[in-house]
């Protein structure tokens, strides 16, 4: 970790779990404020987050608005620069999933992933963005995903957000390449999450398939190594692009996919 990333702020979107909460660990444990989001548990929550306070000594604030609503984004942003004067770091990584063909895909469905998946990362850069070119220093990482890259059936709505999302990234990669900010995606493979999880049962009824055969067939047929990615190893990049050793990496899209976008 960078002794520079000690005192800065980050907000990471959608961290009460998976990959979001494995950001927020890393962050906070190298003394940097986090701000952690998303829905779950008041208790249990609340147990992360002074688990995270207690990680480096940094503060954690909970912010649990809903990012698909604007005006709950700017609420989000409005308690961060009160608690730290801004923020240094933004992470979007909230994100849902719904597993269906076209013609099925519901109509709310398709509206929510676009507002939380591609829009809600808008939102955040858009406010986000005065506080890091008035410090002339700023991350902005979205966890985008191999299907930023690639598609596969039934993943419509996703599929069309995490393209959008990379393109939204250059494009803040250009507008903020001369203010020391950098705007990077991270697209990892099949990362053991409750969301990934959560959509066997889909999959399985899409399919025709049994849970062992959407784990082997589907999941991990196109994941060369045949592993999960583990949240700490999407995680570590994470830290490696917040650092100086990744001061010029601006545009990019950090494949961690098992070689999955190689085929
Ligand atoms: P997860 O379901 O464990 O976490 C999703 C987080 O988003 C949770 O904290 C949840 O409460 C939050 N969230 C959901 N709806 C929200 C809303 N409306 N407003 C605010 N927060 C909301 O999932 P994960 O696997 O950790 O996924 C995190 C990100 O990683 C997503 O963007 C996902 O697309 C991406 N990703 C995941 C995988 C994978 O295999 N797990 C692979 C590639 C990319």
């Amino acid at each position: 970790m960078s002794q520079s990333l000690k005192g800065k702020t980050a907000l990471i979107t959608g961290s009460t779990s998976g990959i979001g909460l494995a950001y927020a660990k890393a962050l906070a444990g190298g003394g940097v404020n986090v701000v952690i989001n998303g829905f779950g548990d008041a208790d249990a929550i609340e147990k992360e987050r002074l688990g995270l306070e207690a990680l480096g000594g940094a503060k954690a604030l909970y912010s649990g608005h809903d990012l698909t609503k604007p005006d709950q984004i700017e609420a989000m942003m409005q308690e961060a620069a009160s608690a730290f004067g801004g923020v240094d770091i933004l992470i979007n990584n909230a994100g849902m999933q719904h597993v269906a063909p076209v013609e099925d895909f519901p109509v709310d469905k398709w509206n929510l992933i676009i507002a939380l998946n591609l829009t809600s990362a808008f939102h955040t850069s858009r406010l986000a963005i005065p506080y890091m070119k008035s410090k002339k220093w700023g991350r902005i990482i979205q966890t985008a995903s191999a299907h930023s890259l690639t598609a596969s059936p039934f993943k419509s709505a996703y599929v069309t957000a995490k393209h959008g999302l990379a393109g939204f990234t250059k494009t803040l990669a250009l507008e903020l390449a001369t203010f020391g900010v950098t705007a990077n995606c991270i697209s990892p493979g099949y990362v053991w999450t409750p969301l990934v999880e959560n959509q066997i049962p889909d999959t399985m009824k899409a399919r025709g398939m049994t849970r062992e055969q959407v784990m082997n067939d589907v999941l991990l047929a196109g994941q060369p190594t045949k592993q999960f990615v583990t949240v700490e190893q999407v995680a570590a990049m994470a830290l490696y692009l917040c650092g100086d050793a990744a001061a010029n990496i601006t545009g990019a899209n950090m494949s961690i996919d098992g070689g999955w976008t190689a085929q």
